[in-house]
């Protein structure tokens, strides 16, 4: 199993190399070059497996230079102890056919723990295979989740250092705190003056930077990523929709070959992707539902087949969604495209250039067999977790809010009758301030809940019954470890300034 670059240009690597580089020379992505198709008994064997045993078997599909053993051995590592639940991705029931798949139970309650508890170890494995001399240096852009389930990976993990780029500003008072009482002695987190897509821009071009390599290199640093382009964290979030259909199997909810939806609220198109490449494999998927929030641009570009990136940026309740440069987009459209670089490059070209690019009207409609878009304003998602927890009794973060809602909007439109899984991102607990609004009754004072971030959780507990979790319950004794903060232009600065700080 060799990758290859979605932009055609850079040596084919092997899954290592992939992992280790993080991104192809040539500014591509890393693809495998074919899927490897999964039949209907191995499915149904499925349903007897434990997590961590699915995730060996999916994962080693894709990882030739590993054997059995050692994966099998990274995969309990990853997924153990510091998962809240057994199951590690368990499937909560709301009705017959509606289902909330519950990512977020490892130590950052988000589902960004799913890729990240992995690839670290994937990559130091990785880096052994490569005979890789340097240590590296992980730069992390995030929307907030991403960076502190990275430092949380990549915490005191050898022959690795870590610096997070976040959004000052534009991150929850729970991320924010998570991320700056973050210990370990190769971490640093740094605030930019900017939105998230600066803040991406930043650390990709940091990334594109020949000078800055070779300084960072002096260190004794070689440059990768953990951002969800990394090959690495995109494999580790096949697995769960496999898990997920193993696991309606099981329970009888549905019959070998059923097709079922996931609804994915999405951002950089990391998940969703994930549920893409599951149906290339032969899981029986019927549509791929994209929900994302007002910052709609994957909904017109479902809909028009035209990607443009100029419009204004909002920020939401959801902010781990607030993106407007879907990184992994690129690999639908190498897919899209019958796997052709010159298009996906001209694509990516335009969109540098002017913000937009379009597809074929045939490619469009080859993309509407597999995806139904959809969008959903901040005013609409509490009312979805405001009836939920009515008709349920279920508690939803804002982020998988954003799922149920446009999956109602499909199931109207269409008449849809098929099992559906919404993939649930985040614990409430992380967005707690909107979550309280949402459920609150209007007759109750909540002054106190705009001053400090722990009103709203303990509001939150006390009104719904539910325990706060032990990973926001830690934060408030542990102190400020780190808070930096610069302009987009001084990212390169503050990388150099940490590294020399640890000569
Ligand atoms: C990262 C994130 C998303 C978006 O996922 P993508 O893979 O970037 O599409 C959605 N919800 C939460 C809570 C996240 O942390």
């Amino acid at each position: 199993m060799q990758y290859i670059s979605t932009r055609g240009e850079a040596q084919n690597a092997s899954a290592s190399q992939a992992i280790v580089k993080g991104m192809a020379a040539d500014g591509g992505l890393y693809v495998p070059e074919a899927f490897v198709p999964v039949d209907r008994d191995t499915l149904k064997k499925m349903t007897s497996w434990s997590y961590q045993e699915l995730a060996a078997f999916v994962m080693g599909k894709y990882l030739p230079e590993f054997d059995a053993d050692e994966l099998k051995e990274l995969v309990n590592k990853a997924y153990g102890e510091k998962f809240d639940d057994p199951a590690i991705a368990p499937l909560h029931k709301l009705d017959d056919r509606e289902y909330v798949l519950e990512l977020f139970h490892g130590p950052t309650i988000a589902f960004k723990d799913i890729a990240l508890q992995m690839l670290p170890r994937l990559m130091v494995a990785s880096m052994a295979k490569t005979r890789e001399s340097k240590d590296v240096l992980i730069l992390v852009a995030t929307s907030g989740d991403t960076g502190k389930a990275a430092l949380e990976g990549f915490c005191d993990v050898p022959h690795t250092a870590i610096q997070v780029f976040y959004p000052d500003g534009g991150v929850s008072a729970a991320q924010l705190l998570q991320m700056r009482t973050q210990p370990g002695c190769n971490v640093a987190v740094t605030g930019v003056r900017g939105n998230f897509d600066d803040t991406q821009t930043g650390v990709k071009r940091l990334f594109g930077d020949d000078g800055f390599a070779e300084r960072v290199d002096g260190y004794g640093y070689r440059l990768s990523s953990a951002n969800s382009i990394n090959w690495g964290r995109l494999l580790p979030q096949i697995v769960y929709y496999f898990w997920s259909y193993a696991q309606l199997l099981g329970q009888k909810a549905i019959s070998l070959g059923d097709e079922i939806n996931f609804v994915v609220p999405t951002g950089n198109f990391g998940n969703i992707l994930a549920g893409y490449y599951a149906k290339a494999m032969g899981l029986p998927v019927h549509k791929l539902i994209c929900a994302s929030n007002r910052n709609n641009v994957l909904t017109d570009f479902f809909e028009t087949g035209e990607y443009d990136r100029n419009r204004p940026f909002y920020r939401t309740a959801s902010p781990s969604m607030d993106i407007l440069i879907s990184s992994n987009l690129e690999r639908l459209l190498f897919e899209v495209s019958g796997r052709d670089s010159q298009t996906v490059r001209d694509w990516m070209a335009a969109l540098q250039k002017k913000g937009d690019y379009a597809v074929s009207g045939a490619q469009r409609d080859a993309l509407a067999e597999s995806f139904y878009a959809g969008y959903c304003d901040d005013a609409q998602g509490a009312e979805r977790i405001a009836e939920v927890w009515e008709r349920y009794h279920y508690l939803m973060d804002t982020h998988t809010a954003v799922a149920q809602h446009v999956y109602g909007q499909y199931r109207k439109e269409s008449g849809d009758q098929r099992s559906t899984v919404l993939i649930s991102t985040a614990s409430p607990y992380k967005f707690a301030t909107d979550v309280f609004a949402a459920i609150v009754p209007p007759d109750v004072p909540t002054l106190d809940v705009a001053e400090d971030a722990f009103a709203a959780v303990d509001r939150l507990s006390m009104l719904t019954g539910t325990p706060v979790p032990a990973a926001i319950e830690s934060l408030r004794s542990l102190p400020i470890r780190h808070d930096a903060v610069c302009d987009p232009e001084e990212m390169e600065t503050a990388v150099l300034g940490v590294l020399e700080g640890r000569k």
